[in-house]
């Protein structure tokens, strides 16, 4: 999909809005559009990967630093200590509907198993 028609690098590149709760030159995070928890944030690439399966093995670095940037958020969100949840949909089954691989942090409320 070219960029300037995913909304995640609208986002990333300032041409959409977003309420952006943390940014480096690689990750991007911002408030979920429709939260479906008190704290729901999406942790992004700034570069464009459309889902799990297409990043490449030269992206393990960035995947590593998309973990610790949601756990960073975690922390600066008051949500690490009384804990939260990771979600990363990943193709139709998965429920993936953004094709810009991102990682939902969920907390704010206890979580259910197994999810829907
Ligand atoms: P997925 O279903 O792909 O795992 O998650 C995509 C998420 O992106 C959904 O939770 C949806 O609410 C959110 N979303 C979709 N469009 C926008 C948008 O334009 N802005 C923001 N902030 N979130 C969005
Ligand atoms: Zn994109």
């Amino acid at each position: 999909m070219p960029t300037e028609v995913c909304v995640f690098c609208r986002i990333a590149n300032g041409d959409s809005d977003a309420a952006i709760v943390y940014r480096d030159e690689q990750v991007i995070a911002f408030r979920d559009i429709r939260p479906v928890a008190p704290i729901h944030v999406l942790i992004v690439p700034i570069k464009h990967i459309a889902s799990l399966n297409d990043a490449l093995p030269e992206d393990e670095t960035l995947l590593t630093h998309l973990l610790g940037v949601a756990r960073q958020v975690a922390v600066q969100e008051g949500v690490a200590a009384g804990g939260y949840r990771l979600v990363l949909n990943s193709g139709k089954n998965g429920g993936q509907s953004v094709f810009h691989l991102h990682v939902h942090l969920l907390g704010g409320r206890s979580m259910q198993w197994p999810p829907g």
